[in-house]
């Protein structure tokens, strides 16, 4: 079965061929990292128009490099939910144009849920039941994936998202945009007990997380510094905001697999991609006994692969949409 999947949710415009779920036969991404650079985080507006300029070529592409026609596909996936709203649409009526031009099945997918599907191109022996810790741009949420549409938060953050948290802290101390792989990399050279950095707890609900503490200390100590004319110890602060993160993340997810006792922990999401974080669950699944599943670097950031994956287990579900589809900001990834 050949899956045409769409992925337009932020500013990333995707568009892949999968075959029978766990097969990439390609996966086309345009970034839009670099024009959103400039204002220090994504436009909206700007995101919107370079998707509706870059999704038409990029289906041609993926289609060629995948050695397939419009003809062979057998369902279109898409992302309807979350993300910036009108970038998301730019792919929902896009799949929704070939779909129906194509007298094809249209399937939507949860974007999230497409972020933990990464993990099974990169494991193909991985099966629900598992505990998935996804983390990104706009999610810090712990899953447990009973099936492979059947999904609830066990714990997730208050506030701020453990990437856009990365992505604030690089911007205040001038490393880059976006800034969770800079950070990672200043890090690696750091001290990571340089800087006292707080570890929020929500009271009575000791698997959701707060992030809003950790990034108001950072920017509390850039201002301080700027005050004063001193210089910070940058790899020192990256090395110990990176601890904080996983220090905050590491204890809740193993929590989580020890309360379900499935014996398998899988991470998902941008923040997935981070060396401190990957090498402090290693360890902690080392000692509890878990399988830990990882996905590749490649597919821990936004692309149409995932989504093309999530895609064919909600088609095997039965899950269909039709020319009423709508986009959503946001979405409870138990809804699907
Ligand atoms: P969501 O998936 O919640 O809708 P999103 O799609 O914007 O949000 P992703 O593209 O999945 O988010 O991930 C991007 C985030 O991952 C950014 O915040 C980025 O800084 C962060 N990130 C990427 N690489 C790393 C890394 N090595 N360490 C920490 N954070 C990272
Ligand atoms: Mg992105
Ligand atoms: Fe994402």
């Amino acid at each position: 079965m050949i899956m045409l999947a769409v992925e337009s949710s932020c500013d990333e415009t995707a568009v892949a061929v999968v075959r029978d779920g766990r097969t990439v036969l390609a996966d086309a991404i345009a970034s839009q990292a670099d024009m959103h650079a400039v204002y220090g985080g994504v436009v909206p507006e700007i995101a919107s128009r370079k998707h509706v300029e870059a999704i038409a070529g990029l289906t041609d592409l993926a289609l060629s490099r995948a050695e397939v026609t419009k003809g062979d596909i057998d369902a279109v996936a898409v992302t309807y939910a979350p993300g910036l709203i009108g970038a998301v649409l730019v792919g929902v009526n896009y799949a929704k144009a070939l779909a129906f031009g194509l007298n094809l099945p249209l399937v939507p997918v949860h974007h999230v849920r497409g972020h933990i599907a990464a993990n099974y191109i990169t494991h193909p022996d991985l099966e629900p039941p598992f505990v998935c810790l996804c983390v990104s741009g706009g999610t810090t949420a712990i899953v447990d994936v009973r099936t492979y549409t059947e999904m609830e938060v066990l714990g997730a953050t208050r506030d701020d998202a453990a990437g856009e948290c990365f992505d604030k802290a690089a911007r205040v101390l001038g490393i880059g945009y976006p800034g969770g792989g800079p950070m990672d990399r200043l890090a690696r050279g750091g001290d990571d007990g340089r800087y006292e950095l707080p570890r929020a707890h929500v009271d009575g609900a000791p698997l959701d997380m707060s992030f809003s503490g950790l990034k108001t200390a950072v920017l509390n100590l850039a201002h301080n510094a700027q005050q004063k004319g001193e210089k910070l110890d940058l790899p020192g602060l990256a090395a110990s905001f990176g601890a904080a993160v996983s220090g905050i993340l590491v204890p809740r997810t193993m929590e989580a697999a020890r309360r379900k006792g499935y014996g398998k922990v899988a991470v998902a999401g941008g923040v997935a991609a981070n060396s401190r974080l990957r090498a402090d669950l290693e360890r902690a699944c080392r000692e509890s006994g878990d399988i830990l599943y990882l996905p590749e670097l490649k597919l821990c950031g936004d692309n149409g692969a995932m989504i093309g994956c999530q895609g064919y287990y909600e088609y095997l579900a039965g899950k269909r949409a039709g020319m009423d589809l709508n986009a959503f900001a946001n979405r409870d990834i138990g809804r699907g």
